[in-house]
């Protein structure tokens, strides 16, 4: 079976619901794979992790499912049914940038919502009005912390949810009632990522593209000049496929006295799910080595570019036009207010693909507007961006729009 996971799954919410604690239920036995990634470096270290969905060939449905490669149950040897990589968006509300750029490699997301508190908390509005924006359509909600609630308020939960869900893309969704301190009915929440969480259609053979959502150098203070590697970046394909040896352009790349400058290298190494592999696919997160001089990729300092064969990226657009499609309402706040019309010479707040930028509007017709970008960005015609104004000290998710 191809080392790669088949699709990334966010897990988002408002802070302490319990995602971190989740990602750690279901991540399991397989903890350590963090230090070894540590140790290689090549690795995405954001909140994220690769996780096996395992079967009990033995056992029924849901006790079957697992990540563990023994059955908890019958101590059967279990199946691999699937790799996935999770993505944990933080939860507080200064990080909605984050949890945007997040949002554009998610595949399917989990929304934790915490059964103790009243529903919705202004980030559980304000991450599943993301996942809308973003159009991440396959979602599943985890009523978490159950083990604190009496039975009565579970069902009140389970009330206030089914409220707040309704006319949003989770409203179908599985509500399942988790807790993830205790460990239980992760067997079920498994399942349920398992049958409601597909795949999406990739393409292998358009040319390939990857977001970068990470950039480092991996060299230790101090290295000999002989033993220096190169820059490596690390992201998700969403189309294409990268081998060791092709050439690579990195796009809009980096930025010396206001010029934008491209980056080209050769790829001399690749990472899937923690394995070295000598070709990539979309799905799951990858690390890109380079021969690039690693004081250009340091820090993340690459993060929000796109890589792909030298010639094939979509162009680099210092000024945007758009159809702009706003919410009723700015959520993410205890008070809501309405979301006035985008004015001219305003500053939005744009997050395209893994990029996040200022655009400042330099003209507003009926359904569309223009934007100066202060960092320009590497995307065509149909792409999607999330769109935040400030309000109060914050930005806030007004709405989205798709560039023309
Ligand atoms: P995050 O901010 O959403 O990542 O939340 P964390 O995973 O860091 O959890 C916040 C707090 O809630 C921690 O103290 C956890 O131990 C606790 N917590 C998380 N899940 C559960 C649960 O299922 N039951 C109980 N009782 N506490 C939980
Ligand atoms: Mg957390």
């Amino acid at each position: 079976m191809n080392v790669q996971s088949d699709v990334n799954i966010g897990l988002v919410g408002h802070v302490d619901h319990g995602k971190t604690t989740l990602t750690k239920a279901l991540s399991g036995v397989w903890t350590d794979t963090h230090s070894e990634e540590t140790k290689r470096g090549i690795s995405i270290r954001l909140g994220y992790a690769d996780i096996e969905f395992r079967k009990c060939p033995n056992c029924d449905e849901p006790e079957c499912y697992t990540t563990s490669k023994t059955c908890e149950n019958c101590g059967s040897e279990t199946e691999l049914v699937r790799k996935v990589s999770f993505v944990d968006a933080p939860g507080h509300e200064t990080l909605m940038a984050t949890m945007l750029s997040g949002a554009a490699i998610m595949d399917g997301a989990v929304l934790v919502i915490a059964a103790n508190e009243e529903c919705p908390q202004p980030q559980t509005k304000e991450h599943l009005m993301a996942l809308d924006v973003i159009g991440v359509k396959d979602v599943i909600v985890v009523q978490n912390k159950i083990d604190i609630v009496s039975h009565e308020r579970a069902i009140e939960s389970y009330e206030e949810i089914k409220d707040f869900v309704k006319g949003t893309c989770a409203e179908d969704a599985p509500i399942i009632p988790v807790s993830a301190q205790q460990g239980a009915n992760i067997d079920i929440l498994i399942e349920a990522m398992l049958k409601k969480i597909k795949a999406p259609e990739r393409s292998f053979e358009k040319s390939a593209l990857m977001h970068v959502a990470r950039s480092f150098d991996i060299n230790k203070p101090g290295s000999g000049a002989d033993k220096i590697k190169g820059g490596v970046i690390g992201g998700t394909l969403v189309q294409g496929t990268l081998k060791i040896g092709d050439s690579i352009e990195i796009r809009p790349g980096i930025s010396n006295n206001n010029e934008w400058i491209n980056l080209t290298s050769e790829i001399i190494g690749l990472e899937a799910n923690g394995e070295d592999v000598d070709e990539v696919g979309p799905g799951g997160l990858i690390g890109v080595a380079t021969k690039l001089d690693p004081s250009l990729t340091k820090a993340d300092s690459l993060s929000g570019s796109v890589a792909g064969e030298v010639g094939t990226l979509p162009d680099v657009l210092f000024e945007l036009e758009m159809e702009d499609h706003l919410l009723d309402r700015v959520v993410g706040t205890k008070e809501e207010r309405d979301v006035a019309p985008i004015k001219l010479k305003e500053p939005l707040m744009i997050n395209c693909g893994t990029t996040t930028t200022i655009g400042v509007v330099t003209a507003t017709k009926k359904n569309t507007v223009k934007v100066n970008l202060k960092l320009p960005v590497c995307a065509s015609p149909g792409d999607r961006i999330a769109l935040s104004r400030r309000v109060g000290a914050r930005w806030r998710l007004i709405g989205y729009g798709i560039i023309v």
